[in-house]
């Protein structure tokens, strides 16, 4: 049996594919893996296709030995992963299954282009439909597996357990062996470690850093439950208890000792679990004990301003933590309680940021992630949010997002049912989280992202009148044209003084 695995996304780390990808060959089954990385990326249009023909056009015959094919989706990629599927309609006998965030919240909808989904993890479950395809038996009754019966009836099946023990997955697929790209002019041709290294090295973290990064995740699932995160759709989805696992830490040594002698070239290791932090502090100590003897390369990972402890820290920067990325979202302690993040208010906030702070002379400038549109937002909600932002211990970076009210989420279900969500075309599945608002305080926000910006001057231009002077609806062109010329002037001094844009 052979399973293709196409993933959509600009990056090409691709975690699902490759796990899955994996499993199945720990299993004995062949996998040809196929990266389409979206040539818009975050530049997301309302135009369905994403792919040029030609593409679609080399895929069909990488495909035709399949005997199934999985597309792994979010709900960005929707347009990619139903371009994909009608290219390959016709082409190739295999069945496709999508799987990934999207499929899980959104079966039915999926149901209606796929010829199956996969609900939640897709290991095993995978694996039950190729046993199945390869039995010739049906795979109506597979737990995870949604599918169309002959007589058109949806067989909806409910999610298998999680699996408690992720050591026993094999770590994701790095081999390059039936790996494939679409690498722009160049076509879909076979993936290469070269090829591998120049697509990591155009990360925004590897940019940052000046290093090739290899992203990995020790853990699955997140201990908080954000109103706005599919996280908590999911944990919805399976039940809170048992949701948040670890890999051991043996386990991730393993993987990032086979990593780096297939890459030699990887210069650091981005640690992109959820909350890295929420580890317990024995299984830290343990980890940055073992990394320091065994990788050794510097690393970055992420933390929720409730599990960043001094003690944490204070191992991991001495075993080459160099950055950090912590969610802040707002400063706005009615939204906090909106987002159901009221455990971490601006209090705590700022009490892990004097703790990442007094690292400031080992640790790169930590980054700070903020959510802007919120539709409950009041004018004085996002003021509080620059006043927070001043009250920031200086070097840091912040990551302004637009909302997203994915699919399946608290706040999306809240929005909907209060009229504020009515196009999801336009203002989810084409909506990228660049797509800032081009106004006022927004641009108080993008001039404070450096983190140079004078914090008194900050706190004046958040002063209610003069925000609500500045702000004025006859003013809002003036801010239009100030966010279409900010991007590519930020960006032409960067690379006049020598810096990664
Ligand atoms: S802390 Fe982050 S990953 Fe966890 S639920 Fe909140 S937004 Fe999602």
């Amino acid at each position: 049996m052979r399973v293709s695995l196409i993933s959509p996304y600009p990056d090409i780390t691709a975690f699902g594919v490759r796990a899955i990808s994996a499993f199945l060959r720990e299993k004995g089954v062949a996998t040809r893996l196929i990266f389409l990385p979206d040539p818009l990326g975050d530049t997301l249009t309302d135009e369905p296709d994403r792919y040029p023909s030609a593409v679609l056009d080399a895929l069909a015959p990488l495909c035709a030995d399949a005997d199934l094919i999985g597309v792994s989706l979010m709900t960005n990629y929707a347009d990619n992963a139903a371009q994909i599927t009608g290219a390959l309609r016709g082409r190739v006998t295999a069945p496709v299954l999508w799987g990934g965030v999207h499929p899980t919240i959104r079966p039915a909808e999926c149901l209606e282009v796929a010829d199956m989904v996969c609900v939640g993890d897709g290991e095993e479950a995978i694996f039950d439909v190729v046993r199945a395809l390869a039995d010739g038996r049906s795979v109506a009754d597979i737990p995870n597996i949604w599918s169309r019966r002959p007589d058109g009836t949806v067989a909806r099946n409910p999610v298998r357990p999680l699996p408690p023990d992720l050591d026993a997955f094999p770590a994701p697929d790095w081999s390059h062996e039936d790996h494939h790209i679409w690498d722009g002019a160049a076509g879909l041709v076979p993936l290469t470690p070269a090829v591998t290294r120049r697509f990591l090295a155009g990360g925004t973290v590897s940019r940052l850093l000046g290093r090739v990064g290899y992203q990995t995740m020790t853990g699955r699932g997140c201990p908080h439950r954000c109103a706005y995160c599919v996280n908590d759709a999911i944990k919805s989805l399976y039940g809170a208890k048992g949701y948040l696992r670890w890999r051991s830490v043996a386990h991730v040594m393993a993987e990032l000792e086979a990593a780096r002698a297939a890459m030699p070239f990887i210069g650091y290791v981005w640690i992109s679990d959820d909350a890295f932090f929420a580890r317990p502090l024995g299984d830290i100590r343990e980890f940055c004990r073992q990394y320091k003897a065994r990788v050794g390369l510097p690393f970055s990972c992420l933390g929720s301003p409730a599990t960043i402890a001094r003690d944490k820290l204070d191992a991991l920067v001495d075993a080459g933590l160099v950055y950090l990325q912590m969610g802040v979202q707002t400063g706005s302690p009615r939204i906090q309680a909106l987002f159901n993040r009221q455990a971490m208010g601006n209090e705590k906030m700022l009490a892990a940021m004097a703790v990442i702070n007094g690292y400031k002379d080992r640790l790169l400038p930590p980054s700070y992630d903020f959510i802007l549109d919120t539709p409950y937002e009041t004018l004085d909600d996002r003021l509080e949010s620059v006043r927070f932002i001043a009250k920031i211990p200086k070097p840091f970076r912040l990551q302004p997002f637009s909302l997203v009210l994915y699919p399946g989420t608290k706040l999306a279900a809240m929005a909907a049912a209060d009229g504020l969500l009515t196009d999801e075309r336009r203002d989810v599945y084409t909506k990228s989280y660049t797509m800032r608002r081009p106004d006022y305080v927004n641009f108080l926000i993008l001039l404070a992202k450096g983190g140079r910006f004078p914090a008194p001057l900050l706190t004046l231009c958040a002063a209610g009148p003069v925000a609500r002077a500045l702000g004025a609806k006859a003013l809002e062109p003036l801010w239009r044209l100030a966010f279409a010329v900010a991007g590519p002037a930020r960006r032409f001094l960067k690379r006049l003084l020598g810096r990664p844009t």
